[in-house]
């Protein structure tokens, strides 16, 4: 059994969906769909959201016509119109309440937020299901809400992975029974109270990740619009070679650093299990993608560059009230004090360089440091990682990864901490810069064949 995640792009227009439909009955094998929502509506839902939290009401009813228009058209072009358009109407009308209240001056709770991102993949979910019984695959529908549990902090909520498993075994069961497919949506769950939840954007990859591992499937397939992961954001940079293998910690490490293509929770349910995942273009199915699995092959080499945007950089100076040790203490307590995770960190004895990429707490966290220590704030900053296996113990690649950037002003460094990182925080500005002489220096003559392969008209 394989578990198929297709992104928004891959369920974006008709004929895309027409494509996921020729994936997932390629064969004979029981697959397990799970979809994101249609490519931009979790951004429009998004929108529609903060419009209602300030109080917008037309820009809300906006945001509104905008995805019913969509939607119905891609029902229209499917020809599923019959049977799907009763169940757009009910979401638009779920919609349509929660405005209609807020518009009588009655609060957004936490719950109808979700109750409002999760449409996306609710609308998403029913049409591939719809299409894919009006082309006789033998297909059958799960409700991720009723699988999926998670803890009720609404909007990035945490998925309790062991409730999860035994509700996905008892519903797999049935559902297999007389299907071959079974169609969910990702990024939706519901709390202990069954009220529904939503796990954090880009979350679809890690629901298709926590089904792969309940269900103890043979592999975890991620469809997306690029050709698997590359050595760097192809969209910034024309000469990304596309990686063939990569271990789960190079994986994971890309992931939490910024490279889009994998959401950072992915890779630990797959790990759990020894599942292997393959990053696949939707566009290009016959290209062989990129495979992460458990990996001895050692090589040393840098085989990827991510970059994180708009990070906050922290600088914190003890006035020497509290020893080294309470100092520490005393500023890792108030980050968690504010659930605010910090990324990078460097030290010395009565100093303290941190990164965090969130400034929702910002102004408290401040206000609490500056009771024992000096502190300045620096916005507008970029984390760039390079990843590898081996890479932190191999002589050469940090003088080379120093020099190619010696004009540039960098911030803080951390190489040590993980197996597989070394990374550097810059200004903004400087980031596209570094990108590209960092990729010309590690990969324009690189060699490699069994590990990557240049893109040649998407052949391969
Ligand atoms: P989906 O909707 O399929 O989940 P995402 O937009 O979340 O797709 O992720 C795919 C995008 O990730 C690509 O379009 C690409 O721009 C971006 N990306 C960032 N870093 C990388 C990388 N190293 N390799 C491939 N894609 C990357
Ligand atoms: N639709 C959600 C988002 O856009 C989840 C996902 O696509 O993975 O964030
Ligand atoms: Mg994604």
């Amino acid at each position: 059994m394989t578990v198929k995640k297709f992104g928004g792009t891959s369920v974006g227009t008709a004929e895309m969906i027409k494509k996921v439909k020729e994936i997932v009955s390629f064969n004979d094998e029981k697959v397990i769909v799970v979809v994101s929502a249609v490519a931009k509506t979790t951004n429009r839902l998004v929108s529609l959201l903060e419009n209602l939290e300030h109080n917008d009401i037309i820009f809300a009813n906006n945001d509104l016509k905008t995805i019913y228009k969509y939607h119905f058209e891609l029902i229209s072009e499917l020809g599923i119109k019959d049977d799907t358009i009763e169940y757009l109407d009910k979401i638009i009308h779920v919609l349509k309440n929660i405005i209609e209240s807020v518009n009588n001056k009655i609060d957004l709770t936490n719950n109808q937020k979700d109750v409002i991102l999760s449409c996306g993949e609710l609308l998403s979910s029913k049409i591939v299901y719809q299409y894919l019984l009006s082309e006789n695959v033998k297909a059958s529908f799960i409700d991720s809400r009723e699988i999926i549990k998670t803890d009720s902090e609404f909007t990035n909520a945490e998925v309790n992975l062991e409730q999860s498993k035994y509700h996905i075994n008892n519903k797999l069961k049935d559902s297999f029974k007389s299907s071959d497919v079974i169609i969910m949506g990702g990024f939706i769950a519901s709390d202990e109270k069954g009220r529904t939840t939503t796990i954090g954007r880009g979350g679809s990859d890690f629901s298709a990740s926590v089904m792969a591992w309940a269900s103890e499937a043979e592999k975890l397939e991620i469809w997306t619009d690029v050709d698997g992961i590359m050595s760097i954001d192809p969209k910034l940079n024309k000469n990304a070679l596309r990686i063939l293998q990569l271990s789960y910690d190079e994986a994971a490490e890309l992931a939490y650093f910024g490279a889009k293509v994998l959401h950072p929770k992915t890779i630990g349910p797959a790990i759990k299990a020894k599942i292997p995942v393959i990053v696949k273009n939707t566009f290009n199915p016959n290209l062989k993608g990129t495979w992460i699995q458990d990996s001895d092959t050692n090589t040393k080499i840098i085989k990827a560059f991510s970059y994180w945007d708009d990070i906050i950089v922290i600088n914190i100076k003890s006035n020497r009230m509290l020893g080294a040790h309470g100092f520490l203490n005393n500023v890792f307590e108030i980050f968690k004090n504010y659930k605010t995770p910090v990324d990078l960190i460097a030290t010395s004895e009565v100093s303290l360089s941190l990164t965090i990429d969130s400034d929702k707490n910002l102004g408290y966290i401040i206000g609490e440091l500056e009771k024992f220590s000096n502190v300045t704030v620096h916005t507008n900053h970029s984390i760039i990682s390079a990843i590898g296996d081996g890479i932190k113990e191999t002589a050469g690649i940090a003088s080379r990864f120093f020099g190619v950037l010696k004009d540039v002003n960098i911030k803080m460094v951390s190489i040590g901490a993980s197996e597989v990182n070394i990374s550097i925080v810059v200004h903004q500005g400087d980031l596209e810069r570094s990108l590209d002489l960092l990729h010309k220096e590690f990969f324009d003559n690189l060699e490699y064949p069994n590990i990557f392969e240049r893109i040649e008209n998407g052949k391969n």
